[in-house]
């Protein structure tokens, strides 16, 4: 299926006044698919599994902004560390841990945002908002030095109810706000998808992760 031109066009409209960075999701899609977006002037792209990632940046062009959206494991981060943009969906500091231990092998310093669980699912992965609000991000900065924890991930539970939605995102909106007036590293609050981007804008994203609203749903 081609690229969706035209919501393309409105979507980045919606984006503009709040200089929202659009990443297009583009996990299970071919690399010919990118490249028509890329055409169009687009550059930040996400994938969520290491292996297609990988070998999509090996044979796409080299000033695409790589972003990591879903779960990473420990044992795959060297494979993606010399290239990748930002990494969305820490989960452990044990992951975080790692992911230094590989920037410095790199020579690099990797942007990383931490995933907030905010949905009502079980499955999904990431920290309570209270394991967000203790941590020591000073401490961290130094543990850590060659990995800059840039802001937050979260997305919303799968749900058609708006206002549910839009209570999940303002909570984890307070939160970045919260730690944002005492760190001058959070730029990034990552939240929104195909169907819940609008109200992440309301809620003052400054990212949002757009997959199906571009390339067309997924074969799962
Ligand atoms: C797949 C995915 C998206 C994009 O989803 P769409 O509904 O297709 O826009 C965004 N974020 C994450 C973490 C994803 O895994």
């Amino acid at each position: 299926m081609p690229i969706d031109t035209v919501a393309y066009h409105q979507i980045k409209n919606k984006l503009l006044p709040t200089n929202t960075t659009l990443v297009a999701v583009s996990k299970t899609k071919p690399a010919i698919d990118i490249e028509a977006l890329y055409s169009m002037g687009q550059k930040h792209f996400g994938e969520n599994y290491v292996q297609e990632l990988v070998a999509k940046q090996a044979q796409l062009p080299q000033d695409i902004c790589w972003h990591f959206i879903g779960h990473l494991q420990s044992n795959k981060v060297k494979l993606i560390a010399g290239f990748v943009h930002l990494i969305h969906a820490v989960d452990s500091m044990q992951l975080l841990q790692e992911i230094n231990k590989q920037a410095i092998k790199n020579n690099r310093t990797i942007d990383c945002l931490l995933q907030v669980h905010i949905a009502q699912e079980e499955t999904k992965f990431g920290f309570d908002i209270c394991e967000i609000e203790a941590l020591n991000f000073s401490q961290l900065a130094q543990n850590y030095k060659n990995v800059n924890i840039v802001g937050i991930m979260a997305m919303a539970s799968f749900s058609n109810n708006a206002a549910q939605i839009n209570k999940e995102f303002a909570d984890v909106a307070n939160l970045f706000i919260s730690i944002k007036k005492n760190n001058k590293n959070f730029t990034t609050l990552s939240i929104g998808m195909s169907q819940d981007y609008e109200i992440a804008l309301q809620n003052n994203s400054t990212l949002v992760r757009i997959g199906s609203l571009l390339f067309g749903s997924r074969n799962v």
